[in-house]
C-alpha cells in the first residue's frame, strides 16, 4: 500500500528533472547536449552521440562553462612564457567541422536560389547566421563567407593633443627578450597588465558614485561601447613602441563601479615608462553624426516607408537623412562623436614562468569568464542597484553601432534601415543589463599566442584522455555525421539526453579512475594493459 502524502509534501519533493540536471552537473556533464547521428561507413552501424553544448555561461550550462574556463586557463598558461616562435598551422578539419560547413554550403545554395526567385531570404539568412555560429563553435577559424564591407573609408584624423610615439620597425618575433643574470642564469620575464577606464566622477568603496548627480554616465557608457576598439589601438601602439609582434591573452571584466577593465597577459616585458607613454598616446575616435539634439520623442517617431525602404517624418512625410548622408555632412571642423581613452592609472608586474604569481594571475584572467559582465558584481545595497539602473538608463538611448535603432531619435536613419526600428528598443547586445555596454568578446587572444586555437587545446585534452584510457584515436574518415532534429524518429527529448549524459559521464569517470589506479600501481600488480571500455 502506498503512503498517502499531502500536496505540500509532494511539492517539497525534488522534481525528477531537476534531480537529473543536478546529477549531470555534479558529474561534469552538459545539461543541453546536441544530438548527432553517427554512421559507421564500413559496417553501416548507427549510433547516437551527444556533443556538449559548449556554452561559456555557467547560468546556461555549468559544466560546459567550467570546462571552457579550464581550457582558457590552459591556453593562457601555454602562450605566456613561450621561448620559441609558435608555429601557426591550420589543422585538417574534423568530421563534425566538415559536417557543419557542408550544411552551410547547402543552405547558402538554397538561399541564393530563393533570392534569384525573388523570395524573402530573411529566414534563410538567419539560419545561415546560426550555422556560422555552429561552425565557429566547432573550432573553425574565420568565416565561410567574407563579411560585406562598406565602401566608405574615412581617414581618421590625428588629434593635436596626442603625443607622437617613437616608432620602431616591428620585428616579426613574438617572443620577449632574454636576460642574463651576473651568475650566468638566463630568464625571460613576461607581464601582467591591468588597464582601466578614466574617472567619471569620484566613487566610494562600494563602487557607487560619491555624487550621482555629477557622475558622467554618458561618457561611461560610450567608453564601454568602444572598449574593445580602444584596446585594439593600444596593442597596435604597444607593438610600434616595443618593436616586436607582442602577443597577448586579455580578459575583459567589470570593476565595482561597473566600468569595464582589462587584464592582459603579455609575452615579454615593456618598461613602465614606455607603457605610460603608450597609454598617453592611445585613443579611439568614433566618427558618427552627432547625437545631441533629440528630434523625435516617443510620441512622434518616424515611420517606415515600405516602397522606398526609408524612414519618414510622420508629420511632414519628409525622408530622414540616410546614414551615409549624415556622415557626408560631417565637415572638416566637426568633432568626433566620441573619443575614448584609458585612465592614467594602470597596474603592471613582471612575472616568471611557472611562478606562483603567474598562476595567481591566470586565476584573475579567468575568474569571471563564466558570468555575464553585469552579473559579476551583484548589487547588495540600494545605492548599488540605483547605480546599475542609471547605467542601463544611460545605455537605453545611446547609439550602440551605426545600425542602432536609436539614430532615429536624433533624426538620422541608421545604416541598413529595416522596418520595426524603435529608439529605446534596439536589440543590440550593448544595451542589455547583463552586458553593461560592452558587446564584444570576453577573451581577446592574439593570433600567435600559443599557436593553437581553442579547438586545438580541446583536442589536446581529448588526446590526453584517450591516451590515459588506452583507447586508439578513431579514424576520422570512418564516420558520417548528421544532426538529429525533433521530427526524426530517433530524436531524444532533452530529459532523455541528459540521462544518457549522466550514464556516459559515470562510465568515463570509472574508466579514468581505473586507468589512473593502474598507472600508479607497482608494475607487478598492474593489470594486463587491456583498454578500458
Ligand atoms: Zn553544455
Ligand atoms: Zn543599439
Amino acid at each position: 500500500m502506498t503512503t498517502r502524502t499531502t500536496r505540500a509534501e509532494r511539492l517539497a519533493m525534488p522534481l525528477a528533472r531537476a534531480v537529473v540536471r543536478e546529477l549531470a552537473v555534479s558529474n561534469g556533464g552538459c545539461v543541453r547536449p546536441v544530438q548527432l547521428r553517427r554512421t559507421d561507413t564500413r559496417t553501416g552501424e548507427v549510433d547516437q552521440v551527444l556533443v556538449p553544448c559548449g556554452h561559456t555561461l555557467a547560468s546556461v550550462c555549468p559544466s560546459c562553462a567550467e570546462r571552457g574556463k579550464t581550457l582558457r586557463a590552459a591556453q593562457c598558461r601555454e602562450g605566456w612564457h613561450l621561448d620559441h616562435e609558435p608555429i601557426v598551422q591550420a589543422d585538417e578539419p574534423d568530421e563534425v567541422q566538415r559536417m557543419w560547413v557542408e550544411l552551410r554550403a547547402e543552405h547558402q545554395a538554397a538561399r541564393d536560389h530563393a533570392q534569384a526567385a525573388g523570395q524573402d531570404t530573411a529566414e534563410l539568412d538567419e539560419l545561415n547566421a546560426e550555422l556560422d555560429e555552429e561552425i565557429t563553435g566547432s573550432g573553425v577559424r574565420g568565416k565561410v563567407m567574407p563579411a560585406k564591407t562598406g565602401r566608405r573609408h574615412r581617414s581618421t584624423r590625428r588629434r593635436q593633443d596626442a603625443p607622437d610615439l617613437p616608432r620602431r620597425k616591428i620585428d616579426s618575433a613574438t617572443v620577449g627578450k632574454t636576460y642574463t643574470a651576473p651568475d650566468g642564469a638566463t630568464f625571460r620575464p613576461s607581464m601582467f597588465l591591468t588597464l582601466t577606464c578614466p574617472s567619471y566622477g569620484c566613487v566610494q568603496d562600494d563602487g557607487t558614485p560619491a555624487d550621482p548627480g555629477t557622475y558622467d554616465y554618458q561618457r561611461a557608457v560610450r567608453d564601454a561601447i568602444c572598449f574593445a576598439a580602444l584596446f585594439d589601438r593600444f596593442v597596435q601602439n604597444l607593438r610600434r613602441v616595443a618593436g616586436y609582434n607582442i602577443q597577448y591573452f586579455a580578459a575583459i571584466e567589470p570593476q565595482r563601479r561597473l566600468a569595464p577593465h582589462v587584464h592582459v597577459a603579455i609575452r615579454g616585458t615593456i618598461s613602465r615608462a614606455e607603457l605610460r607613454q603608450v597609454l598617453a598616446a592611445t585613443y579611439h575616435q568614433v566618427w558618427w553624426p552627432p547625437a545631441v539634439e533629440v528630434k523625435y520623442h516617443d510620441s512622434e517617431l518616424p515611420v517606415w516607408h515600405e516602397a522606398s525602404g526609408n524612414y519618414l517624418d510622420a508629420a511632414t512625410g519628409e525622408v530622414l537623412p540616410t546614414w551615409d548622408q549624415a556622415l557626408d555632412a560631417l565637415g572638416d571642423d566637426s568633432e568626433p562623436f566620441h573619443v575614448a581613452r584609458f585612465g592614467e592609472r594602470f597596474d603592471a608586474q613582471g612575472l616568471l614562468a611557472g611562478s606562483r604569481d603567474a598562476s595567481r594571475c591566470i586565476g584573475y584572467l579567468t575568474k569571471y569568464l563564466t558570468k555575464y559582465l553585469g552579473d559579476c558584481h551583484q548589487a547588495a545595497t540600494g545605492a548599488q542597484a540605483v547605480h546599475a539602473d542609471r547605467l542601463v538608463q544611460a545605455l537605453r538611448y545611446e547609439p550602440c553601432s551605426s545600425r542602432c535603432a536609436n539614430w532615429l531619435r536624433y533624426g538620422i536613419q541608421p545604416k541598413d534601415p529595416r522596418p520595426g526600428l524603435r529608439p529605446g528598443y534596439c536589440r543590440g547586445k550593448a544595451h542589455r543589463r547583463e552586458h553593461l555596454g560592452y558587446a564584444g568578446r570576453r577573451v581577446l587572444v592574439s593570433r600567435k599566442w600559443s599557436g593553437k586555437t581553442l579547438a586545438d587545446h580541446r583536442a589536446d585534452r581529448k588526446r590526453w584522455l584517450l591516451g590515459t584510457l588506452g583507447i586508439p584515436d578513431p579514424d576520422p574518415a570512418r564516420h558520417k555525421w548528421e544532426p538529429v532534429t525533433p521530427g526524426d524518429p530517433d530524436h531524444m527529448p532533452p530529459a532523455q539526453r541528459m540521462l544518457h549524459v549522466v550514464a556516459d559521464r559515470q562510465r568515463w569517470h570509472a574508466a579514468l579512475t581505473e586507468a589512473r589506479r593502474r598507472a600508479n600501481a607497482p608494475p607487478n600488480l598492474s593489470a594486463t594493459g587491456e583498454a578500458a571500455a
